[in-house]
């Protein structure tokens, strides 16, 4: 096989795999999360599709240790507002949901005070 073949075969494949990997992408973003674990008092029960949502993505603030060490920003859990009740929802226990963040409709980073 010449080069340029092979070059043209590549292509294809790759095209192949990216359609599918857009097909996955939207795929994951049609499974759904039920709105069940507000950070105020209990959520609705119903269920909407995560390409719907907004994760929010928490940052805590980490105090300096010592005099060498400073103070940073990390990462803390997924949250997400439910668009039929309104509630905001907590992720902590839902990892696989958690996983699923670049699926979502977009991410929003928020940090506490
Ligand atoms: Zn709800």
């Amino acid at each position: 096989m010449r080069l340029t073949d092979v070059q043209r075969e590549i292509r294809k494949v790759e095209d192949n795999l990216n359609a599918l990997r857009a097909l996955e992408h939207k795929a994951y973003g049609r499974k759904t999360v039920a709105c069940t674990n507000s950070v105020l008092g209990r959520g609705c029960g119903k269920r909407s599709q995560i390409q719907s949502l907004t994760y929010i993505q928490t940052h805590f603030h980490v105090p300096p240790y010592s005099c060498t060490e400073g103070d940073y920003w990390t990462a803390g859990e997924g949250q997400f507002d439910c668009p039929k009740c309104g509630r905001r929802n907590r992720l902590y226990d839902r990892p696989k949901i958690m996983d699923l963040k670049n699926h979502f409709s977009s991410i929003e980073r928020v940090y506490d005070d």
